[in-house]
């Protein structure tokens, strides 16, 4: 018997919309990019802030639509589907973010990595769960190095050397749609909000009371209880957690972030959250962390400026980065 969890929004966003100097709080919900995403904005015209959300979830479909491996004709599924073979020309946009996400898997020893379609793609967790035997794990392993990821900025083309390779963009692609929902909110004279693509969180300005956005980290084992509060003021926060995407088999549970070094699910942590000042960084670190496990991971976060996190190990211990220490609220 397969089970399938699903918990979607896993970091709750708590803002109470007192409206003063007649400003009002304005919330819409999307499913997009496989998840739930939810943006707040405060403003004084609710014509502008729905015109502004409307624009902002129609920036984060297009940026799914250029790369989901679930659609076939998105770019990144036209770079996979010629692995082995030849170099696809795409948008600067996307070498952009390939770029990036190569930085997260230097900096996390490898714990964060985009080469790591191919074990994906065995592990099935985001369909129902499949367990993989220890040959297909071997196998996939042999074409998960990031580094033969071959990245040409002039020509604008990506090749992945090996035939089967695959980039699965899952760990970075959410924190990137809510950076870009983000500037289309400003761009459209928001100047206060909160753009949440499930845990991949943006907030920017304050409330329409004064007051900071407020988020609550879900408490990875106990439903509905958070392990503290956290004022954000122009930051950005992701939690990558193993019982957001989980199948249990046999009494045992198997979520959907990867260790590149065993091939299994990674067992290490329960849930790793990043403050930073751009989702991008936040999704990408959160899930490289995850992996590297509490001690290494936490190194990273004191050694990294303007990067604060909770790590909350296989045991269930909570530790607390030095910047955030003061931060944390229980109310
Ligand atoms: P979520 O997508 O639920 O917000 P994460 O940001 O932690 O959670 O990303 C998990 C997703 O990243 C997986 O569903 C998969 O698509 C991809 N992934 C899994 N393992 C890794 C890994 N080691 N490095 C990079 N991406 C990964
Ligand atoms: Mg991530």
């Amino acid at each position: 018997m397969v089970k399938i969890f699903q918990i979607i929004l896993f970091i709750c966003i708590i803002s109470t919309g007192i409206s003063e100097a007649g400003e009002g709080i304005f919330k819409k919900s999307k499913s997009l990019m496989g998840t739930e995403m939810e943006i707040t904005v405060a403003s004084a015209d609710e014509k502008i802030a729905d015109k502004a959300i409307d624009e902002a979830f129609a920036e984060i479909k297009r940026i799914e639509e250029m790369m989901s491996t679930y659609i076939p004709e998105s770019q990144l599924s036209r770079i996979n589907s010629s692995a082995g073979k030849k170099a696809v020309k795409v948008d600067k946009e996307l070498i952009r973010l390939i770029k990036r996400a190569i930085e997260y898997a230097d900096m996390t020893d490898g714990g964060f990595n985009i080469a790591v379609g191919p074990l994906i793609k065995l592990w099935k967790v985001a369909e129902g769960g499949n367990i993989p035997d220890n040959d297909e794990i071997r196998r996939a392993k042999e074409i998960i190095n990031y580094k033969d990821i071959a990245v040409d900025e002039k020509k604008g083309a990506v090749f992945l050397r090996k035939k089967g390779m695959a980039i699965d963009l899952g760990g970075i692609a959410k924190g990137y749609a809510s950076d870009r929902a983000e500037a289309v909110l400003k761009k459209n004279g928001i100047a206060s909000g909160i753009v949440a693509v499930a845990g991949d969180i943006n907030a920017f300005g304050k409330k329409a009371d004064g007051g900071k956005w407020r988020i609550g980290i879900q408490h990875p084992r106990k439903k509905d209880a958070f392990i503290g509060i956290i004022d954000l003021e122009d930051e950005a926060v992701s939690t990558s957690g193993d019982y957001e995407r989980f199948f249990i088999k046999d009494g045992k549970r198997y979520h959907h972030i990867i260790d590149p070094n065993t091939g299994e699910p990674a067992a290490k942590c329960q849930s790793v959250t990043v403050v930073a000042k751009e989702a991008t960084a936040t999704d990408g670190l959160s899930t490289g962390i995850f992996v590297m496990g509490p001690e290494k991971g936490m190194k990273l976060i004191e050694r990294l400026p303007d990067v604060e996190g909770i790590i909350i190990d296989a045991k269930g211990n909570i530790a607390v980065s030095s910047g955030l220490k003061n931060r944390i609220k229980d109310r």
